[in-house]
């Protein structure tokens, strides 16, 4: 296994509110190495990947992509190239970090101008000894991963070390971890619906890939597809300008979280916390649960050797603008 499980459950005391407790899934410990989300679902593709004999891994992500970062380091530990095809996002510091982490790692980075063009550049790459890992691992190996993990907040539940949350309030972005949740609840019979917070573009599509991979895990794991849908209730109003653009509101929620100990960015989880924040607010259910999904490693190790940015061929920073 790549990452450590099962990742803890906390409460958020100081964040909740008479009637509406607050927790927390620490999924950015998947890892003490580099944790978040894309831990769990590179665990199946990894594993895939080996299992067809291949060599190199052909990914593809935004410039500061974690799960490109992600795909790298447990990648390479595992013995395979990597190559990843990278799309512009927004400048922040951030994603320039991802980016010459990247590099450090030794990732064959080609710069894209726009999904379509990437889409040209990774069939150009591909060959009989790779293996083709889609925008955030999210295909069917890597949804599978998300189901594993609630399977995994179900025994928590049963052990009795929280109650079961009535809303996980977790992040949409390329649907990997949303459809797999979905398929697992729906697969442990439990109550608990997804707060499915829109951070990508175009938030109808995103939509659509959620939905398609919960009933493909579904399906897979025997539990029913339509259950596994009706619980995606998807919010797209936290989304601001755009994918990588942060918000006023996210950035309100990253301090209060510091408040609470814990690290957001503004990409992904700044954006989903100011969602869970309003809904204890609102008191929307007794128990939510804000699954925590980006890595809390510190990077500075991954960033020793790493190229200063004067280094850095200019093509590349030409994606962050
Ligand atoms: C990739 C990522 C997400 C989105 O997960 P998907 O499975 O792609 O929807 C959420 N949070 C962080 C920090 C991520 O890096």
């Amino acid at each position: 296994m790549l990452g450590t499980y099962p990742t803890k459950v906390e409460p958020l005391e100081a964040l909740s509110r008479p009637g509406c407790a607050l927790w927390v899934k620490r999924d950015d410990r998947t890892s003490s190495v580099y944790g978040g989300n894309k831990v769990r679902k590179l665990e199946r593709l990894l594993a895939d990947a080996k299992a067809r004999g291949a060599r190199r891994i052909v990914t593809v992500g935004a410039a500061g992509s974690h799960h490109v970062l992600a795909t790298a380091v447990f990648g390479r530990r595992e013995g395979f190239e990597v190559d990843a095809v990278l799309v512009p996002q927004p400048r922040t510091g951030h994603a320039l970090d991802d980016l010459r982490a990247d590099l450090a790692l030794g990732v064959h980075v080609l710069p894209a101008s726009s999904y379509a063009h990437a889409a040209l550049r990774v069939a150009a790459r591909l060959g009989k000894e790779s293996y083709f890992i889609p925008v955030g691992g999210s295909n069917l190996s890597g949804a599978l991963g998300y189901v594993d993990a609630a399977r995994e907040l179900s025994a928590q539940v049963r052990a009795g070390q929280m109650p079961e949350p009535d809303w996980i309030v977790v992040t949409l972005g390329s649907g990997g971890t949303v459809g797999g949740l979905a398929a697992g609840l729906a697969l442990e019979g439990m109550r608990t619906r997804i707060l499915a917070v829109t951070v990508a573009e175009p938030p109808a599509l995103v939509g659509i890939l959620a939905s398609r991979l919960a009933k493909a895990c579904a399906r897979r794991v025997g539990a029913s597809p339509a259950d596994a849908v009706r619980r995606i209730e998807r919010v797209r109003s936290y989304l601001g300008r755009g994918y990588g653009h942060p918000t006023p509101e996210g950035e309100r929620a990253t301090v209060t979280a510091a408040s609470a100990g814990l690290e957001l960015d503004p990409t992904y989880t700044a954006k989903t916390f100011a969602a869970a924040l309003d809904a204890v607010e609102q008191k929307r259910a007794p128990v939510l649960l804000y699954w925590h999904t980006l890595s809390s490693a510190p990077l500075a190790p991954l960033l020793s050797g790493a190229p200063p940015e004067s280094e850095v061929d200019p093509r590349l920073l030409a994606l962050l603008r």
